[in-house]
């Protein structure tokens, strides 16, 4: 049989690798991995790319979740995407800061600085910066407390929107040692990546590279149990049409959640630890405003932090081909933090009043979304993600319940997908 999306009655009773899930990360594991072994993609959705797709709405492409930026243009992610042909557009500017009186472009995060009226703010910021990459932190507070000392309301802002925006949790939920990672990654990995058609765009390109390769994959095909026996994966279950199916392999990748992954396992003796982890983890919850203008407000493809808004951390305004000639798609983001769903978009609206002169004579709203339980921002919390690796034989996890440290959305993702891959080819070739 050849690659590709194949009839499910032909399907193969055994393969190499079963990738559980087409979302980036599985989708992302899989064209490392087809080139290799015999890989199967199964995903229980009518479409590929998870949170990490779009929809067309009267020639808008509003997103299942990623606002269509890669955060690191020199990150794993971005040299992944480069090496299979995708190319973007790599934002001239690290951020322009919206204040509630003023806009400042800022080259990188080090010239920030530049952004704070206060001299404390400005000094407060280097203090912060230095140490990221010259202290040391080993006790354990939240960056928000870490910041708190600096009485600085200027920088206490500016962190909230960033952290806000980059990782879609409040700052006292983040560790202070995953804050300085974090920064220390800006720096080093470059700034953002907006690919050329989106997050669509990507996924069809490793969908053509999975199939060319040989890989095949199935849509609307759930997998409901990770069939192990002593320890080792045999295979996976899966319902196909009305057909339950046993399919035999010898790694399971799974990109469901950690919790549904361990859920899924057949034998759990060995994961009861991480079973009542997973049950405790926070996700990364938030909330994202899809706008239309008429009218170009900020230089496209460049991330706008709004530090002085009060919901929203931040937002991005796209062009073609992602809105429709001669308008504009502005997508704003903010941290849920719980509450009333309907006044929290409320209160994001009026952010967005404040924040732009013109909003009711040249915006229209095209939709609000939340993500939260079943369909996060994140399965967790940056820095409290789970292993790659689980106490059997040829099982792993990716996706963004198990992002690398310090590497946010994306990037965290495909640092841990190439994690596995190294393993996998290892247990493979033994
Ligand atoms: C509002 C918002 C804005 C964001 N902005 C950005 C951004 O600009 N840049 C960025 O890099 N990241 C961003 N992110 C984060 C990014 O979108 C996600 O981290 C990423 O898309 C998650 O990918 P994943 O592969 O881990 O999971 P998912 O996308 O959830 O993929 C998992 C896939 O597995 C399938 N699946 C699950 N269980 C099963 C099963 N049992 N059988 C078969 N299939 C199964 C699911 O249907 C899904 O398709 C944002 C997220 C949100 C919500």
């Amino acid at each position: 049989m050849h690659g590709g999306m194949p009839n499910t009655l032909d399907i193969r009773r055994e393969y190499d690798i079963i990738v559980i899930g087409a979302g980036i990360g599985g989708l992302l594991a899989a064209a490392l991995l087809c080139k290799h072994f015999k890989t199967l993609v199964l995903e229980k959705l009518s479409f590929l790319g998870g949170r990490f797709s779009s929809f067309n709405y009267k020639g808008y492409e509003l997103p299942t979740g990623a606002l269509h930026v890669i955060p690191h243009s020199k990150g794993v992610f971005a040299r992944a995407l480069k090496a299979i042909g995708i190319h973007g557009k790599t934002s001239e500017a690290w951020a322009e800061f919206l204040w509630e009186d003023r806009r400042h472009r800022v080259s990188n995060l080090l010239t920030a600085f530049k952004t704070f009226k206060s001299h404390e703010a400005r000094e407060s910021f280097i203090k912060v910066v230095a140490s990221a990459f010259f202290g040391i932190h080993t006790e354990y507070t939240s960056f928000g407390e870490f910041l708190g000392k600096f009485r600085n309301e200027e920088l206490y802002k500016c962190f909230k929107a960033l952290i806000g925006f980059s990782m879609s949790v409040p700052l006292e939920k983040v560790s202070k040692s995953e804050g300085m990672r974090f920064i220390r990654n800006i720096v080093l990995l470059g700034k953002p990546l907006f690919p050329e058609s989106g997050c669509k765009g990507v996924v069809e390109r490793f969908k053509q590279v999975i199939i060319e390769s040989g890989g095949e994959i199935l849509t609307r095909v759930p997998v409901n149990g990770i069939l192990v026996q002593s320890g080792e994966i045999r295979g996976v279950s899966a319902s196909i049409g009305d057909e339950q199916m046993e399919i035999k392999c010898r790694c399971v990748v799974s990109n469901a959640s950690p919790s549904e992954t361990l859920r899924m396992m057949s034998e759990k003796d060995a994961v009861s630890e991480l079973l009542r982890r997973a049950g405790s983890v926070e996700a990364a919850e938030g909330i994202t405003i899809c706008v239309s203008s008429s009218e170009k407000l900020f230089r496209s493809c460049e991330v706008v932090l709004t530090p002085s808004a009060r919901r929203i951390s931040g937002l991005i305004q796209y062009e073609q081909p992602l809105a429709p000639k001669g308008k504009y798609l502005l997508l704003t983001h903010q941290v849920f933090r719980g509450g009333d769903v309907r006044k929290e978009i409320e209160l994001g609206v009026e952010d967005l009043k404040e924040l732009l002169p013109h909003f009711e004579d040249n915006c229209e709203i095209l939709g609000a979304h939340t993500f939260r339980d079943d369909w996060p921002v994140n399965w967790a919390i940056q820095g409290e993600d789970f292993d790659v690796r689980l106490p059997v034989r040829g099982l792993y996890m990716v996706g963004d319940g198990c992002k690398a440290r310090g590497r946010i959305m994306t990037e965290g993702i495909a640092a841990g997908v190439l994690k596995v891959v190294r393993r996998v080819k290892k247990d493979l070739a033994g």
